[in-house]
């Protein structure tokens, strides 16, 4: 995520607990997110090895690491990239452009089916064998 996610649309229900592939690296949170949106841009492609990633942001205060405490990567200025340092999982984003709060991937949940997803950022880096039938907005 490199941009302001664009909040806007109501943030849905609380979307509980996730964890890494190795299940040292665990996350809850205990409030709804603050936006939920499919990243395409070339670094969330690149750190989660992914097409796009599909991820959502927690208020500072409202989530908490449950299990080891993640390893830390500066990926640009101000941008630090968490991910687990047994499996290498990525499981988080921060960035000072967002200072309140964090940003997980949907697909570390430990039940994604909740995930609401109301949009598309960086759709103009989306790769072109990437076809999506939704109706999301894109940006
Ligand atoms: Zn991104
Ligand atoms: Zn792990």
């Amino acid at each position: 995520m490199q941009d302001a996610p664009s909040p806007g649309k109501p943030p849905g229900q609380p979307l509980g607990s996730g964890r890494c592939l190795c299940g040292a690296v665990r996350f809850a949170t205990s409030a709804a997110p603050l936006w939920q949106v499919h990243c395409h841009c070339e670094s969330c492609r690149r750190n989660c090895a992914a097409p796009f990633t599909s991820f959502f942001g927690i208020a500072d205060g409202a989530w908490r690491w449950t299990g080891a405490a993640p390893a830390e990567y500066a990926s640009s200025p101000g941008v630090t990239r968490l991910f687990c340092a047994t499996c290498g999982t990525p499981m988080a984003y921060r960035s000072t452009a967002f200072p309140a709060e964090m940003h997980f991937y949907a697909a570390t949940l430990d039940d994604p089916a909740p995930y609401a997803p109301t949009g598309h950022v960086h759709w103009a880096d989306h790769l072109s064998w990437v076809h999506l039938a939704d109706s999301l907005p894109r940006r």
